[in-house]
């Protein structure tokens, strides 16, 4: 028993996992539940590093040095159980198993406290940049026991990407805080590609640019603050040509856009903690909107616009503007996804650090952008930093942008551009910054009907109004 580490599953996550253990000097043991998948790794890439391939997971885990560590990246849900389940009775007290799969966080919550009763310790570890990030460095966000990130950490860290030689792999917290940071990860993703996408439409249909002049814009903006791999990927997308028909390669594609789940997990906990995640709230819809296809239809030509028609005088200051308007809604989308980590942290007791996370999505991960030093350097200013956006760097930030974003959604309702995310970012800032809401005639109107009682803003205390009766008011102790 030799390997320090071994990876279960081997379809193109696994694999390429288990070939970047291998390139770091690790012996690694490696499975898949159909042995075709072992040996054609072990053909293709057998001169990686040093392979114990098994064919029974009995071997695969007789191969293991203890204390076992055994990634596991099979198909999510069912699947990673069945895995569980048969690794079980083969393992020792002590031993770690890992889930490097996109498994839901209460899943992992489950697993863990299963695990935990057999002596053997649970990571479920978010792993963000796809086929490439895993071979070549991803973002790792590993949960589970502090006791296990002691012997996996230092593996897990050398086999991730590093920024400024700083690994992007970090504990994040007890049981489903890795899965769960992952999740808010993807909803982010969701956020910045609605807001790309919306930006694109923007110019698209403010300059009558055609994808290419785009495609060289956002080239140009990934100059600046939002130099991002999306920013980046999308100026790629934009400027590629199709070859069967030479015309632009986003200009043939079908406008519905899919999903896989992970912004929809993300929305439906937001709701449940009750945390405002409107912007990616607004990207998993604007999804399902494309997607709406009867709806579409039936609305298409048939429901009156009344717009404008945009006339942009001068083009620069467009540009510009919606550079703006884009980094601005973007800050919002970020700063309330890590609302959302605070939430939960404080929720399931995950005590997780905030800037932390941003570090470690700097590189390998798909959000990686040289805008989260920033968010990093926020939340070293103030660990426990209520609003993101109310930090002094992103109120000048965003201060800075403002009129533009005004300017940008005005202009777009105006003329019939749907910017779901932009217009609802904007919104949040305007509401979370106001003064006063009208959430006071929503209390007065809950009393009405059900009783449900208000606090005054002259004295302390509950109180009702008896409105089917005389109207007087009364105290609640
Ligand atoms: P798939 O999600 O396509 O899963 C295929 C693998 O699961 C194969 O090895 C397959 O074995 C195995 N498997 C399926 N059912 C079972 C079962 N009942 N028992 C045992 N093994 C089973 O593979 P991917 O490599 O695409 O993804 C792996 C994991 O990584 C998933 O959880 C996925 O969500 C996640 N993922 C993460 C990405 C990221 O960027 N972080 C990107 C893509 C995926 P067999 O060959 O025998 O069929």
């Amino acid at each position: 028993a030799r390997a320090q580490i071994g990876v279960t599953g081997l379809a193109v996550m696994g694999r390429n996992l288990a070939r970047n253990f291998a390139r770091h000097g690790y012996t690694v043991a490696v499975h898949n539940r159909s042995y075709a998948k072992t040996e054609s790794l072990i053909a293709d890439h057998g001169t990686d590093g040093d392979f114990i391939p098994s064919e029974s997971m009995k071997d695969f885990v007789a191969s293991l040095a203890q204390p076992r560590k055994v990634v596991i990246m099979v198909k999510a849900g069912g699947p990673t159980d069945a895995v569980i389940q048969e690794l079980i009775p083969l393992l020792d007290e002590g031993d770690i198993v890992i889930d490097a799969g996109n498994a839901h966080f209460p899943d992992t919550r489950r697993r863990e406290a299963e695990l935990k009763e057999h002596g053997l310790h649970f990571v479920g570890t978010g792993v963000s940049g796809g086929e490439e990030g895993a071979l070549n460095g991803p973002s790792i966000m590993p949960g589970g026991s502090k006791e296990s990130y002691e012997w996996l950490g230092p593996i897990l860290e050398d086999i991730s990407a590093k920024v400024d030689g700083v690994p992007c792999c970090t504990y994040v917290g007890s049981d489903g805080a890795g899965h769960f940071v992952k999740m808010v990860h993807n909803g982010i993703e969701y956020a910045d590609m609605q807001l790309i996408a919306e930006a694109y439409d923007l110019l698209k249909q403010g300059l009558g640019a055609s994808a290419k002049e785009i495609g060289e814009i956002f080239a140009e903006w990934n100059k600046g603050d939002l130099e991002s791999f999306l920013i980046e990927i999308t100026a790629d997308v934009l400027q590629h040509v199709d070859a069967e028909t030479g015309s632009a390669f986003v200009d043939i594609i079908l406008d519905r856009a899919e999903q896989k789940g992970t912004g929809r997990w993300t929305v439906q906990n937001a709701l449940d903690l009750g945390v405002p995640i409107t912007g990616i709230a607004e990207a998993t819809f604007a999804r399902a909107l494309s997607g709406s296809v009867p709806q579409r239809t039936a609305a298409n030509g048939v429901l009156e616009a009344h717009a404008g028609t945009w006339e942009v005088t001068d083009r620069e200051a467009f540009i510009e503007d919606v550079r703006l308007a884009l980094y601005a809604s973007k800050v919002v989308a970020y700063s309330q996804g890590f609302d959302q980590i605070a939430a939960a942290s404080e929720e399931f007791g995950w005590d997780i650090d905030r800037g932390a996370m941003a570090r470690i999505w700097r590189g390998g991960c798909i959000i990686r952008a040289r805008f989260l030093n920033r968010i990093t350097e926020a939340y070293e200013r103030d660990a426990n930093l209520p609003l993101l956006l109310a930090d002094e760097y992103f109120v000048s930030a965003v201060g800075h942008g403002v009129s533009a974003w005004r300017r940008i959604v005005a202009q777009a309702a105006l003329n019939g551009v749907p910017t779901p995310a932009f217009a609802s970012s904007l919104s949040y800032y305007d509401g979370v910054r106001a003064d006063r809401l009208p959430a006071n005639l929503i209390q007065a109107q809950r009393d009405f009907f059900g009783a449900h009682t208000y606090q005054r803003t002259d004295k302390a205390g509950v109180f009702h109004t008896e409105w089917s009766l005389d109207r007087s008011e009364s105290t609640e102790s």
